[in-house]
């Protein structure tokens, strides 16, 4: 019995939320009196997984999973779940995670709740906490199936380092043609700019700043705090922001750790995606703008002002 965390990687390099579903794996391991298997994919280098509490890592080496394929690593997920006599598979809410992990359940014949937010309440019945509506509410909800599988969301449990001696062994899944029945064979980046889903920070402009000419110092905050750009749905419905930065509702939801909103308003629509961002700092001329009801830390001033002074003082870092 144990506990199976797959780890996502990217050319090679495990991705911050690998070390948190690591730590997560640990945190069900503990209540659950068993220990973590983490299954690692074409990674480089492994052996930082057991500072955050796996004991075993499967390495997977195969040049066919070069690229994500969901098929084949469902089907790789599922094996390992097998060899290990996994209760639980522990995954992320990435977008790949979020496409394969109904491939793994069904051949699991196991329950998958996604989007969790916090170890699990009870192992018996197993009950987890997870977001739905889009940020908007919570659920437990109750995994009755023998394998168990959850989908940890993006910051929602933090890193945790528990120093365990791991071991390595390699794993070599059998893979079928039916594995690929879709296959990439190629991935061309768009921007090498940070991705709002993978951003740490994500720096936020809406209407507020008048125009397209003004994103200037938008990006220039930005790129001093190495975050994401994004923006309310108005400024890219009207074409002054590319569609791949709306965030909110219907657009991109944000879980980043810091997330500045410049200009913005605060309407429901926009909180609901961006409200599971640990730290919110609104910058706004209206003192009575709804979204200081939801910041952290506010800034009632003329944006103009405000953020050429805020990107003076960052870069005396
Ligand atoms: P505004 O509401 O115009 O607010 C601009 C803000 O800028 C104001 O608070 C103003 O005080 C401030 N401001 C003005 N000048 C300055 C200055 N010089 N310095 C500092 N602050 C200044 N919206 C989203 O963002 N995301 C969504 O996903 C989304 N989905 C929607 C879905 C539906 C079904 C509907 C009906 C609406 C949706 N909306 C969404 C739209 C949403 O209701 C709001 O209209 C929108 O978020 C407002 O955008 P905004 O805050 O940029 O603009």
């Amino acid at each position: 019995m144990s506990i199976l965390v797959y780890t996502e990687s990217e050319n090679g390099s495990f991705k911050k939320i690998a070390h948190e579903a690591v730590s997560y794996a640990k945190g069900i391991a503990d209540m659950m009196g068993t220990s973590v298997t983490a299954l690692a994919v074409n990674a480089n280098d492994t052996s930082e997984l057991g500072k955050f509490g796996a004991s075993k890592v499967l390495e997977v080496s195969n040049d066919k999973l070069n690229n994500f394929n969901a098929e084949a690593y469902a089907d790789v997920i599922a094996q390992a779940a097998k060899q290990e006599d996994a209760q639980v598979v522990v995954l992320t809410s990435s977008a790949n995670s979020k496409f394969m992990a109904p491939l793994v359940a069904v051949n699991l014949e196991a329950g998958y709740v996604p989007n969790v937010t916090e170890l699990p309440s009870s192992s018996s019945p197993f009950t987890v906490k997870h977001s739905v509506f889009t940020n908007k509410a919570f659920s437990n909800t109750e995994i009755n199936t023998n394998v168990k599988i959850v989908g940890l969301g993006k910051n929602a449990f933090g890193i945790k380092e528990n120093e365990t001696s791991a071991t390595t062994e390699a794993f070599s899944p059998t893979l079928s043609e039916d594995d690929f029945s879709t296959e990439v064979v190629s991935v061309d980046k768009a921007t090498d700019k940070v991705t709002i889903a993978d951003a740490e920070i994500v720096v936020s402009a809406g209407r507020g700043l008048k125009g397209p000419e003004n994103w200037g110092m938008i990006e220039e905050l930005a790129e001093t705090l190495g975050a994401a750009t994004a923006c309310s749905k108005p400024v890219s419905d009207m074409g002054w922001r590319p569609h791949s930065e709306h965030v909110g509702q219907t657009g991109k939801p944000v879980a980043s750790n810091l997330y500045i909103a410049i200009g913005i308003s605060g309407a429901i629509q926009h909180l609901a995606g961006i409200n599971a961002s640990k730290t919110k700092v609104v910058i706004n001329n209206d003192p009575e703008a709804p979204f200081f009801k939801a910041a952290d830390y506010g800034i009632v001033g003329d944006a103009f002002e405000v953020v050429p002074q805020l990107v003076e003082k960052l870069k005396e870092f």
